[in-house]
């Protein structure tokens, strides 16, 4: 009998589950304990938890996780993995260390269905959806990974493969996971859901979610924004920046929105863009982060020179925004925002199982257990 993978369950699937066997509610967190805290993976071994009851998660979950596949090392210390999942689709991860950080970009989707212009992962198109066990999985794996070493992750962002608001089920169960304290236990602050601007799914967000919140804006009118990012013919800036500040006012513990500008030579970075940008921001409580473009195959946008970049900084700076320049972390081995593909066992630096069978990548191995 095919399994649903443990890792899938968040604490309200989890509660679902322990009220149908007739038990008390405590017996979630000692699952979740024993799952995040405990790492078993034996039902066997939950020994505070009734014997029917262990037996009866054995017959149908599993403990199955992605399978990583290739690991590239950059010249700065970021990671990127492929990661293999049970379709045979393959997304990739990155795992970025700071001296008082270690950040991992997630993917949500294997490919992407918005299209935006710029975008390697647009480019493909989109192919399907991630379980919440494979978003959760990412970070076992990552953790794993960074034990060796006495580290954890410590902060999680989504700007890996795919749009988190097109997968919003799994995506919201994940992020439950990771901020809740019975499983990795990560603050509100720590977890990051980047979007293109999904209006109805920021509304969603009040809701369910309680993570901080990056949009995509990437250009400061209409005219531009529709080419970047096509999805804003539906959703128009104002519209989505009043959504994102909604959200955020809605979350007393999140201080600032987030907003992603990636600076494009040419297209975006000029100094009456940066005006134009000063002022639509003006009335927003955010915080600006500028990424230069990173280059990748088939794109004929370019990277804007360093003193552009500064330059736009500076004008943003002194019309009182806060902005950020965004290192382009692991740019030599393609896992900067926005150089995310498909790409299975591609060149790896160390192979971690996966073998490569010609054109098509099959992976030989058992996915991974936690
Ligand atoms: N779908 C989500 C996550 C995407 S990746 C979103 O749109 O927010 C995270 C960020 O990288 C986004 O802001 C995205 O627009 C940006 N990005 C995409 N391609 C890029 C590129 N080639 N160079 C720099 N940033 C890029």
């Amino acid at each position: 009998m095919d399994r649903t993978s443990i890792y899938s369950l968040d604490r309200k699937k989890l509660s679902t589950i322990v009220a149908e066997n007739k038990l008390q509610s405590f017996r979630v967190d000692q699952l979740l304990k024993w799952l995040y805290h405990d790492k078993v993976i034996d039902m066997a071994q939950m020994t505070n938890l009734p014997k029917n009851f262990r037996s009866w998660l054995s017959s149908n979950y599993s403990f199955d996780l992605p399978r990583l596949c290739a690991l590239k090392h950059s010249k700065d210390g970021t990671k990127k993995w492929s990661v293999g999942l049970e379709s045979g689709n393959f997304v990739e991860m990155v795992l970025i260390p700071e001296r008082d950080r270690n950040t991992l970009c997630v993917s949500s989707q294997v490919g992407c269905a918005l299209k935006c212009d710029f975008c390697s992962t647009g480019k493909q198109g989109f192919k399907a959806n991630l379980n919440t066990d494979e978003i959760v999985g990412q970070l076992i794996l990552a953790n794993r990974h960074l034990s060796r070493e006495g580290k954890r992750v410590s902060n999680i962002v989504f700007m890996g493969m795919g749009e988190p608001l097109l997968n919003f089920e799994a995506v919201s169960s994940a992020i439950n996971l990771f901020q809740d304290d019975c499983a990795f236990g990560l603050s509100k602050r720590k977890v990051t859901l980047s979007t293109a601007g999904l209006v109805p799914g920021i509304m969603r967000m009040k809701e369910t979610v309680d993570c901080s919140l990056a949009i995509s804006l990437h250009a400061p009118t209409d005219a531009v924004r529709n080419v970047l990012v096509p999805v804003n013919r539906k959703y128009p800036i104002k519209d989505l920046l009043a959504a994102a500040s909604e959200y955020i006012e809605s979350k007393q513990s999140l201080r600032k929105l987030i907003i992603e500008y990636t600076l494009i030579e040419g297209v975006n970075d000029s100094p009456q863009d940066a005006a134009q940008l000063a002022d639509l921001l003006k009335s927003v409580k955010c915080k600006i982060n500028l990424i230069p473009f990173n280059t990748f195959g088939g794109s004929d946008y370019k990277s804007p020179k360093d003193r552009c970049v500064k330059a736009f900084q500076r004008r943003l700076v002194s019309a009182g925004h806060r902005v950020m320049i965004r290192s382009t972390r692991g740019s030599d081995i393609m896992a900067a925002c926005g150089q995310l593909a498909e790409l299975g066992q591609n060149d790896a630096d160390e192979s971690t199982g996966c073998e490569s069978d010609g054109q098509r990548k099959v992976a030989l191995t058992f996915r991974e257990s936690a």
